[in-house]
């Protein structure tokens, strides 16, 4: 089968591999709609570590073509999005439903054969811990395209959870690049109040005012907080995601925050990277900083249930390619025109 390799940063290329054979407990899925996230990038860049000679992809979703023996609540021709990672179930985290936290995770497209292939392995404990979340039948590709997007979707999720997003919540996101314009679309669709997005890229804020933002602005600190006043009549947001891991963004995001908001940094920032808080501003005025990575089970299979209703979210991949083009789903990325990009193993 042919499949995207990781060989080391820099260095990506399409291959031929021997066709997984699934062992007990084991499943293997053909991909319909794999897509690449911004973490996919910074590995490539170096920035994050993933296993030499992986095959990348843990935001895939496709139907189940052979099971291993003693794998009872999968069949064959299911339609399901893979949560990605393996956890142990034992750990503190696991126990309390909190796998993306577990001590000794390991995840598909990092540290195992993810999806950006033909075929994908899913190893035994990833089933047993009902990982393959099953889907209603996926006729188009349209359909197997926002499948895909379960996983970043579920992040989201976590995002807005996380910040205790309320109905009519007015909400900040800085950075309208695929995952930002996730967060505007899911926001929009839960209800929220006034959405503000800052953002450099033009067709980005056209595009995040097209998803239901009801402001947008360059982001240039300045101008963003007098959006944010007019937005919510000088209270700020009551809640901020920063959306893409620039220096002096988190400063920037508490500008605008509002008392008892909560601030998200949901992007991965740059190794090595800091900032200045002014730690009294966060005590007086009771703002949470927090930061989420990944997804629960919980939320992932939530998101499954949602999807079906956010046809908004099809919007936010711009560009797909068959297998043998994988390599350019990355270096497409570094034009801001194009937003997140999938592989489509079939054409
Ligand atoms: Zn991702
Ligand atoms: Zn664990």
């Amino acid at each position: 089968m042919r499949a995207l390799i990781f060989d080391r940063p820099g260095e990506i290329r399409v291959a031929d591999l021997p066709s997984p054979k699934p062992g007990p407990g084991e499943a293997v899925v053909d991909v319909r709609a794999a897509s690449v996230c911004a973490s996919d990038l910074r590995v490539y860049r170096g920035e994050k570590y993933a296993l030499p000679g992986v095959v990348p992809g843990h935001e895939f979703a496709g139907q189940v073509s052979a099971l291993g023996e003693g794998v009872d609540d999968l069949a064959l021709g299911d339609c399901v999005a893979v949560y990605p990672i393996i956890a142990c179930g034992g750990c503190g985290f696991c126990r309390r439903g909190l796998r993306n936290r577990c001590t000794s995770r390991r995840t598909l497209g990092y540290d195992a054969n993810g999806g950006l292939a033909e075929r994908v392995l899913l190893p035994a404990t990833l089933v047993a811990q009902g990982h393959a979340v099953k889907l209603a039948d996926m006729p188009s590709d349209a359909a197997w395209g926002r499948a895909a997007l379960t996983e970043p979707t579920a992040c989201v999720l976590n995002s807005l959870e996380s910040c205790r997003f309320r109905a009519g919540a007015s909400v900040a996101v800085l950075g309208a690049g695929p995952m930002g314009l996730l967060h505007v679309a899911l926001a929009r669709a839960m209800g929220a109040g006034p959405i503000v997005v800052a953002e450099p890229v033009a067709s980005r804020r056209a595009m995040a005012a097209e998803l239901g933002a009801t402001a947008v602005c360059s982001g240039e600190p300045d101008e963003l907080r007098a959006v944010v006043d007019d937005a919510t009549g000088g209270d700020g947001c009551d809640i901020v995601i920063v959306s893409v891991g620039l220096d002096g963004l988190t400063e920037t995001a508490l500008q605008v925050a509002a008392k008892q908001s909560s601030v998200n940094l949901f992007a991965g920032f740059p190794p090595e990277s800091s900032a200045t808080i002014d730690v009294n501003d966060l005590h007086y005025r009771e703002v949470s900083l927090t930061g989420t990575q990944n997804a629960t089970p919980d939320q992932f299979r939530r998101t499954a249930a949602l999807l079906p209703a956010l046809s908004d979210v099809d919007r936010i991949v711009s560009h797909r390619f068959p297998l043998s083009q994988a390599d350019q789903s990355y270096t497409s990325r570094s034009d801001p025109a194009v937003l997140k990009t999938a592989v489509y193993p079939d054409g």
